[in-house]
């Protein structure tokens, strides 16, 4: 077994110390405030080969895996840059189409999408059913040899600059089928067709990317555009819902990081009694030691469900308690920090509780810490389901 991180791997996890040259928390921020997708920054990163991580090199991409994706992204949240656009767009629909995808679908959309040229979103939440994707009752029905889209969907993080939505609708409805996850389809949705309306969705949180309600008047669909296996699409979703989970830890675990270093910068320096530097106050240092133990076991998780999902192994268990672990250990690590830095905590000019919003998002999303613990409880730990 080893521990150690190859060359390559050391320089991807470390790509952020050189970004940030160009593009740092600063500007990220900026582009949160302005609620302006951070374009220049991921026209970089798509240049520097990172969008196509995990696209195979002959359709444009870099040829990595989930590894490789999980520790860029949490190399760049390091520095408090969280790319959430590399969650849903680059790995959850574009890595997906990769694996998934026809020969005609990678031809069509990888390239463009590596380079930067295509935005793509994900689309799986509706507002009727929200956690229990079963009740899910978009449908894409069947015309002739085309399909007919119809329904909504909420929290579209991204919709409105993606050029393409990977959408995951019922084929069948679930009174008609026998096993409760037939009849779910995933489909490439043009944004541009005709019948979809696009409503924002103001959320609280700093954050570039914006969240939009989607509705579906008839869309014409075709064969052309179904990734996988019409009807039979929930076997191969958690493909794409297990790399959000460990994507979504990597942000966690970079965003904590990110705090604890503000917090250790600052209490070395301030003296507050007898020229002490508060950092040596163990009621600001434990919960900073804590944190940060934490953080780095949710880490260590993380990098164990990468490592699993690259071997084609099931990866759920590891992925949920990688999500689970840096959830809270990103809330408790921002809160320590905050803490730190007195009445500067809450100021928009040392920007501490500006982390604040986004690691505490995502203890609710993309899946809820209940349902998290709800799914080890059953599934790894052999325990009656509760609901
Ligand atoms: C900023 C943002 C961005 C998002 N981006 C996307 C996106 O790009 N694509 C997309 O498809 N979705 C996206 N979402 C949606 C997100 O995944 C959902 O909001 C989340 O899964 C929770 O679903 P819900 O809001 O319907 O909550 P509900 O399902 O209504 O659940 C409410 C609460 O009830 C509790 N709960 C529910 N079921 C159980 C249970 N069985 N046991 C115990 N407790 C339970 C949980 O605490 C949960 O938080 C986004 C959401 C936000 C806020």
């Amino acid at each position: 077994m080893d521990f150690e991180l190859s060359q390559e791997q050391r320089m991807i996890y470390e790509y952020g110390n050189s970004l940030v040259k160009q593009f740092d928390r600063k500007y990220w921020l900026a582009c949160a405030e302005q609620k302006r997708f951070p374009q220049e920054m991921y026209d970089k990163v798509a240049a520097d080969g990172f969008v196509g991580m995990m696209v195979p090199e002959a359709y444009g991409g870099a040829g990595q895996g989930m590894t490789e994706m999980h520790l860029f992204l949490e190399g760049l949240s390091n520095h408090g840059i969280p790319l959430l656009s590399l969650v849903v767009g680059a790995t959850m629909s574009v890595g997906f189409i990769a694996k998934h995808g026809t020969e005609e679908q990678k031809k069509r959309y990888l390239p463009d999408a590596c380079k930067g040229r295509t935005r793509f979103c994900f689309a799986i939440t509706e507002p009727g059913a929200g956690t229990n994707t079963i009740q899910i009752t978009s449908i894409a029905k069947k015309k002739g040899d085309r399909y007919s889209l119809s329904g909504q969907k909420v929290f579209i993080s991204d919709a409105d600059g993606s050029d393409y939505a990977l959408v995951v609708t019922r084929t069948k409805p679930h009174n008609e089928v026998t096993k409760k996850t037939d009849g779910f389809t995933l489909f490439v949705l043009d944004l541009k067709k005709k019948g979809i309306q696009k409503t924002l969705i103001p959320v609280a949180i700093n954050m570039p990317e914006t969240q939009w309600q989607l509705f579906f008047d008839e869309v014409d669909l075709g064969p052309e555009d179904v990734v996988g296996e019409v009807d039979k699409g929930f076997g191969i979703l958690f493909q794409s819902l297990n790399p959000e989970r460990i994507l979504v830890a990597a942000i966690c675990c970079g965003l904590g990081r990110y705090a604890l270093d503000r917090a250790v910068e600052y209490t070395k320096e301030r003296r507050l009694f007898n020229n002490v530097p508060i950092g040596a106050y163990q009621g600001l240092q434990h919960p900073l030691a804590a944190a940060k133990t934490e953080i780095e076991m949710a880490s260590l998780m993380a990098l164990k469900a990468a490592y699993v999902f690259d071997q084609g192994r099931e990866a759920g268990e590891f992925s949920n308690m990688a999500k689970v672990a840096a959830a809270d250990a990103g809330i408790r690590a921002v809160d320590a920090a905050v803490q730190c830095f007195g009445g500067n905590g809450f100021t928009k000019e040392y920007g501490i509780f500006d982390i604040y919003p986004l690691v505490r998002l995502l203890k609710t999303a993309p899946l809820n810490r209940e349902m998290i613990l709800n799914y080890i409880g059953e599934h790894v730990m052999g325990l009656p389901r509760s609901y």
